[in-house]
């Protein structure tokens, strides 16, 4: 008998070509005045800004751009684009760009909303709302577009951290025209970030028959870009796989969580500034060495076209180029921090044990 299970998504995915333009009459749905969070540079280069900004000015949606966002943003920034938010009483938040700024756009709404709220209630136990949010990604790689997820580095804990809160984007407009020119690092550190939520998502502990089904439609899209993300050949048919793949991992995640290749991961961006994508890639093929449900692994490397998990190592490795010299000492002290992260270790379908961890560290880094 199949255990019980719920299934929830509440953005609306609206996808295609100008879909900006195409879709410009849901803004005003939100209100009058919006706050656009997005980082310094991307979405200035890739035409989203721009599309952005002409379609509220048709429809007469006043704005104000907050467009300080960095990789793994940290907490005070959000709280810097609150103040601006509240200052000019903005009705919703729209984010551009890769998952940095979706994320704190999430972050961003939810200290609006919440005037008396500060940095640290990012990770307060009582759940607050946010503004709605709209996001409009520019990199293929986290779904955040989709999920209720924001992740902040929190220097005081030393790592990066999810909020607490759930904040769905309202809309996700995808349009695989912004991704053209992002430079082949970010398509493939994104790509394997995407790749990384369907695999953790499908072999997770709450994974249910919807997931699995969303899951293996991304591994066939990964099969489809496999040699494209070999070569550094991104034509347009490439880029709308990779956006989909994406959002379809973050539709995965948005049920089922990630589990040890994240919770691993962010050690490695956070001590030695790997991005978050090859972080998660690094640690794959030991983390499905390691998975118990052997069946479900072979379903993975069947989907991608993959003949066993040694070609998907040497594939990664050829990917990921990363030179890194990490010791013993720090793989114990970040085995430490993985074993006591419950929430992630809960994702995860059997026991986790202080060994297992050390050893995919270990097998993968060293
Ligand atoms: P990112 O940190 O948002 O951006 C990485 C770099 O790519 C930035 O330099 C950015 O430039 C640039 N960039 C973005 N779009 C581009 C484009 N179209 N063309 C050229 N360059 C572009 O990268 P990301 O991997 O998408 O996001 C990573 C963050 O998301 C991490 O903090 C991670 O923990 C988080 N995450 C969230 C979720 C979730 O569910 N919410 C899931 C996984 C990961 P600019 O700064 O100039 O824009
Ligand atoms: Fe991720």
């Amino acid at each position: 008998m199949m255990e019980d299970f719920n299934y929830s998504m509440p953005t609306k995915i609206f996808y295609g070509e100008n879909i900006v333009e195409k879709k410009k009459d849901i803004f005003k749905e939100f209100g009058k005045k919006a706050l656009i969070v997005t980082g310094k540079n991307s979405a200035k280069k890739n035409g989203s800004l721009d599309d952005l900004t002409k379609v509220l000015k048709e429809e007469n949606i006043e704005y104000s751009i907050f467009d300080k966002i960095e990789e793994n943003p940290p907490m005070e920034l959000a709280e810097e684009g609150a103040k601006i938010g509240k200052e000019e009483k903005v009705d919703f938040i729209i984010g551009i760009g890769g998952g940095s700024p979706l994320d704190s756009a999430k972050g961003i709404g939810v200290l609006i909303n919440n005037p008396q709220a500060k940095k640290e209630d990012l990770y307060s136990k009582t759940l607050m709302e946010s503004i709605p949010v709209i996001a409009i990604p520019t990199t293929a790689g986290t779904g955040s577009e989709v999920t209720q997820y924001a992740i902040f580095t929190n220097h005081k804990e030393k790592t990066k951290k999810g909020f607490s809160h759930k904040v769905f984007p309202k809309i996700a407009l995808l349009d695989a025209k912004y991704l053209m020119a992002t430079p082949d690092n970010v398509t493939i550190n994104t790509g394997i970030d995407a790749l990384s939520h369907i695999i953790e998502g499908y072999l997770s502990a709450n994974a249910n028959i919807i997931s699995d089904a969303l899951a293996k439609q991304g591994l066939t899209l990964f099969k489809a870009c496999k040699d494209a993300l070999y070569k550094k050949e991104f034509a347009y048919e490439i880029r709308e796989k990779l956006m989909l793949m994406s959002t379809l991992g973050g539709m995965v995640i948005a049920q089922s969580g990630t589990s040890l290749p994240h919770g691993m991961g962010y050690a490695l961006t956070y001590f030695h500034k790997i991005p978050h994508g090859m972080a998660n890639g690094l640690l794959l093929k030991e983390y499905l060495g390691f998975c118990e449900d052997k069946e479900k692994v072979d379903t993975i490397l069947n989907l991608m076209g993959m003949r066993d998990l040694n070609e998907l190592g040497d594939y990664l490795r050829t990917l990921l180029p990363c030179e890194i010299c990490i010791s013993n000492e720090e793989i114990n002290n970040y085995t430490e921090s993985m074993i006591s992260n419950k929430a992630k270790l809960k994702n995860h379908p059997y026991e986790v044990k202080r060994e297992d961890v050390y050893n995919i560290y270990k097998n993968s880094l060293i």
